[in-house]
Order: C-alpha cells, then sequence, then structure tokens
C-alpha cells in the first residue's frame, strides 16, 4: 500500500481502532474527506464504512455529525465508540428531555468527536440552531439509499437533508450506502446535492457467498435438508414474509434439534433485544427473522442465510444475503420460491402505501428479483449487471454448478395466454394460475363446472405437462413480464409482450429445472 499523504489517519487507524492496515477503498476516501472534500461511497456490507467518516471525525477539527436511521442501534454504536475512548453522543426520540441536554451541552463544548443524530430531528428548528452553536467537522449520511424514492428503502425524513449543504456550505459531507444502482446512485447524489462530489464505488461482489435459488415445494422440508447436510452446527438467518411464517419455522426447527429463535416486529422489545443478544454471543444459533432483523447486525460468522420468501427487490436480497460471510469463508445465500410468493407481494403492493407511479417502481423491482431467479446465467453475474458491475461466470453458484438446460416453452406457452385471453374476451373474466392450469389439465372441479369452463377451446389441451410444469411454465412467464399478476386475488393478466407470443412472433425459452443434489463445491475464502 502506498504511504498515506496524510499520516494522521493511518496512525488514528492503528492506535484507536486497533488494526493495522487500511482496507480497499478506506484510505482514499477517508484522506478526500479528510482534506474537506465531499464523497459519495458505495461499498457492500460489512466492506468497512463506518471508518471512512469516524477517522475523518477524529482527524478533522469538531464534531462528525452522522445521520443514521437506525436508531436502535445509536446506544450500541455510541458504547462502542466510547469502549474505543472516542468522545460520541447521539438524539434521537428514545431519549428523554435531561438526556438530551447532556448531549447537547457536550457537543456545544466541544468535547464530542461524533454526534449520531436520527434524521427527524433536522425538522427541529432547534436541531439547526444546536448544530449552529457547535463546530461540525463533517456530515456523514448513512444509509443514503433512504433518500431515493427510486431505491427500496424510502424514508421521507432523508429528503430534509437536502439542506444541508445550503446552510452548511463549508462543512464537508460524505453519504454512504451498501446498495444502490445507477438510477438510484444518481438519484441519491441528485437529491443530497453530491454531483459534484467524489463518487467512490467498491465491488459489490462477494466471492465467498454461494447464490442458490430453488423452486419452493415443501419449504419446511426444504429448509430442514439444507440445514441438515450443509450447515449443520452453523449460524445463519432464516428470512421469512410474516409473522406467523417466522414463529412456524422457529418451532419447527427447534422441534428439530436445530436451535433457533424468533425475530420479528411483533415481539416486545426485550424478548427481541434478548434474541439478538444471544444470536450475537452464542455460537450456532439460527435466527428466523422477518426482514426487521439484520440491519446494522456484524455478526462475522453467519454461515448461510436463507430466504423461505421471495424478497420484494434485488437491493433487499443483495443486502440480506450480504450477512453471510462478513469473516469472508464460504458461505451460503438459499432462497425458494414460488407462484404464491409473486401473487403474496403484488398483493402488499397494491394493498399497501404510496400513489400508482410508487406501486409501479416497486412493481419493477419485485420484476428484476423474479428475472434473477429465472436466469440460466451465472447468479452472481446478474446480481452484479444488476448494480452495473460486470463480472465473469463464478462457477461458484447454483447455476454454474448445474446448468440449468433450457427448453423451447413458446407453445406452453401460448396455451396459457390463450387461456387467459379467452376467459377475458369471450367471458369477461379473469382467474388465477391455479384455476387456468386446472382448464389447462382438463379438471372438472366444481369451480371448472361453476363457470361453465369445460366448454372453452382450450379446455384440456395441456396434458402434455404436470401441474408442477406448469406452474413452472407461469411463474416463469411471470418473470419474463409475458403475464402479469393483476389484482391482490392473484389474477393473470396479458402484457403488451403477450401479443407476440400469442400470432407467433416471439420464442419463448424457459430453464428447466435441473434434479438437484445440493451443489456441493465451494470457492475458497478470499
Ligand atoms: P459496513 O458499515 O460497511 O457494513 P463496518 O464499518 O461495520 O462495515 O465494518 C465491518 C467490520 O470490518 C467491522 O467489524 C469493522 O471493525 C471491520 N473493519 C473495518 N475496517 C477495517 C480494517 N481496515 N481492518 C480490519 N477490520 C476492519
Ligand atoms: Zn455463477
Amino acid at each position: 500500500m502506498a504511504s498515506p499523504e496524510i499520516p494522521e489517519t493511518l496512525d488514528t487507524l492503528r492506535r484507536v481502532f486497533g488494526y493495522d492496515a487500511f482496507r480497499d477503498g478506506q484510505q482514499e476516501i477517508i484522506e478526500h474527506v479528510v482534506a474537506g472534500g465531499d464523497a459519495l461511497v458505495l461499498m457492500p456490507t460489512g466492506g468497512g464504512k463506518s471508518l471512512c467518516y469516524q477517522i475523518p471525525a477524529l482527524v478533522r477539527k469538531g464534531t462528525g455529525v452522522v445521520i443514521s436511521p437506525l436508531i436502535a442501534l445509536m446506544q450500541d454504536q455510541v458504547d462502542a465508540m466510547r469502549a474505543l475512548g472516542v468522545r460520541a453522543g447521539f438524539l434521537n426520540s428514545t431519549q428523554d428531555l435531561d438526556e438530551r441536554r447532556v448531549v447537547e451541552a457536550q457537543f456545544v463544548a466541544g468535547e464530542l468527536d461524533l454526534l449520531y443524530l436520527a434524521p427527524e430531528r433536522l425538522k427541529l428548528a432547534s436541531t439547526v440552531e444546536l448544530l449552529d452553536r457547535g463546530d461540525v467537522s463533517l456530515f456523514a449520511i448513512d444509509e443514503a439509499h433512504c433518500v431515493s424514492q427510486w431505491g427500496h428503502d424510502f424514508r421521507p425524513d432523508y429528503l430534509m437533508l437536502s439542506g444541508l449543504h445550503e446552510r452548511w456550505p463549508d462543512v464537508p459531507r460524505i453519504a454512504l450506502t451498501a446498495t444502490a444502482t445507477e438510477a438510484t446512485r444518481r438519484e441519491i447524489a441528485s437529491r443530497l446535492h453530491l454531483e459534484d462530489a467524489r463518487h467512490f464505488i467498491a465491488s459489490f461482489d462477494r466471492p465467498n457467498i454461494q447464490y442458490r435459488i430453488e423452486p419452493k415445494t415443501d419449504p419446511k422440508r426444504q429448509l430442514l435438508r439444507f440445514l441438515q447436510t450443509e450447515h449443520k452446527g452453523d449460524a445463519g438467518i432464516v428470512y421469512c414474509l410474516s409473522r406467523t411464517s417466522v414463529e412456524k419455522h422457529a418451532a419447527f426447527l427447534t422441534e428439530n434439534g436445530i436451535e433457533a429463535l424468533p425475530y420479528h416486529a411483533g415481539l416486545d422489545a426485550e424478548t427481541r433485544a434478548a434474541n439478538q443478544a444471544r444470536f450475537l454471543r452464542e455460537d450456532g444459533l439460527v435466527m428466523v427473522a422477518t426482514i426487521a432483523f439484520g440491519m446494522g447486525i456484524d455478526k462475522p460468522d453467519v454461515r448461510f442465510v436463507a430466504h423461505l420468501d421471495l424478497p420484494k427487490s434485488v437491493e433487499g436480497y443483495y443486502q440480506e444475503t450480504g450477512r453471510a460471510g462478513r469473516d469472508g469463508l464460504p458461505s451460503t445465500a438459499w432462497l425458494v420460491y414460488g407462484l404464491q410468493d409473486v401473487v403474496n407481494l403484488r398483493k402488499m403492493i397494491d394493498g399497501g402505501e404510496g400513489d400508482p407511479a410508487y406501486r409501479r417502481r416497486q412493481t419493477m423491482h419485485l420484476d428484476a428479483m423474479l428475472a434473477l431467479c429465472e436466469t440460466v446465467e451465472c447468479r452472481r453475474v446478474q446480481l452484479l449487471n444488476y448494480f452495473g458491475q460486470s463480472a465473469e461466470p463464478c462457477g461458484n453458484c447454483d447455476t454454474c454448478l448445474t446448468p440449468p438446460e433450457s427448453w423451447d416453452a413458446t407453445v406452453p406457452a401460448q396455451k396459457v395466454l390463450s387461456v387467459i385471453v379467452r376467459l377475458e374476451r369471450e367471458r369477461r373474466q379473469k382467474f388465477g394460475a391455479g384455476h387456468i392450469i386446472d382448464i389447462l389439465l382438463g379438471k372438472k372441479n366444481a369451480k371448472v363446472i361453476q363457470f361453465d369452463h369445460d366448454s372453452l377451446k382450450s379446455f384440456g389441451v395441456g396434458t402434455e405437462l404436470r401441474e408442477a410444469e406448469w406452474r413452472g411454465v407461469v411463474r416463469q412467464l411471470l418473470a419474463q413480464g409475458l403475464v402479469a399478476v393483476e389484482s391482490n386475488h392473484g389474477t393473470l393478466v396479458q402484457t403488451e409482450q403477450s401479443a407476440a407470443v400469442l400470432r407467433g412472433e416471439r420464442r419463448v425459452m424457459m430453464r428447466r429445472e435441473p434434479e438437484r443434489p445440493a451443489p456441493k463445491a465451494a470457492k475458497a475464502a478470499r
């Protein structure tokens, strides 16, 4: 490594933090900010973002103000800093007036190196006045993707941060995030007025993580087999979409001899804190959790992250799987998903908050996630491409190890689409995948008879495939944007691109699911 231009930075790294050397990228960023420059930093989880503002805050005169949405973690962060001898404090809504007054007085007296601030505090005139009374050395904006409406984790309070630059033009700002596509990065830069800042973009590759995505058939059994055959005694996280599913799967694992703890927002704060503490402290515990768990958790030896439900976005998937293998040792990111996931997520999007444009963006996030699931190419290449980075096939993900064959599914695709179109044109009706597949298979069940669907011309034209195979076809049609889930009943409709398939102008290739013995090969640590 080149000798530092500012020796104080390396000196601080060693003296305060006890590390020998900077990691890739850190030194450049730190020296740029120490010199008063603005920065936008993209670095994967575990890359070492915190030091990029902590060291400049220590080297520069005054207090570094850190804006973070992770209010629940502020106390821990401050405690960790104090343990290193750094003078740190925080201001957020969990404190009472007296506690706040103490911190404010310390800040004004110049007795703090770091002040953690919840973004909503900047709405208060009193906070702005407070900052004016002290000496701010830099603003660090953590989790900067929260300012992006285009991104997956928008927080309205972050929009306040656009005013920092006008109000304190001479104070350098460093914005940091672990997830941002090209479009999100541009939006962060424009909202925070960081167009002229230097952008530091680290590689998003996590070479020690093996990515695997399988169709969901019997999730409980699939999970149990995965844990028993590949991760016996390992610490890991199992993500579920709902609280009930968290409870159910934590109990199921425990019954089967795997020590598992639940974590979701419905548990009281004490239980949550206790479970989190145990997970961090003890070896080999499995945390079954909603995505409420994990932000800011720094446990190096998480050996696997399993998803029992489809994440809402590739950004979310990347962030959650990124919690595996921070120590650089081989780890697994394992996901099962099925048609019902798509229906459920659509339901959440349609029933959720936000204007139509917001829902459209969420739909696009979901589509990108589906495309990752159904790709026949290297998962890592897809993932990195999504974040605007190129890569070579990794040789370690499921599609590299067991390349899925593709097959010409044009005729089955046409059959599905023709049922959808006929129902809509001839009957003014829409149905979900299950019923459409029943029609294709020629099942005379109660619903089919009730709607007189056995008289449709398409009734029974799809007996060449089994029901599970038809489900796979519909899933992949969804992933390719050739059908869409329309409402929260899960009804299927055609898309703009369907017509070309029906007219025979477009061929549809699909991945054939390989028989899967669990891929064993895992690459050496980095
Ligand atoms: P991020 O915020 O990017 O997810 P952190 O800042 O929490 O990552 O850093 C992840 C871990 O790496 C922490 O335990 C941190 O102390 C450690 N770390 C960071 N920089 C260095 C370094 N230069 N040498 C050794 N360990 C480091
Ligand atoms: Zn690969």
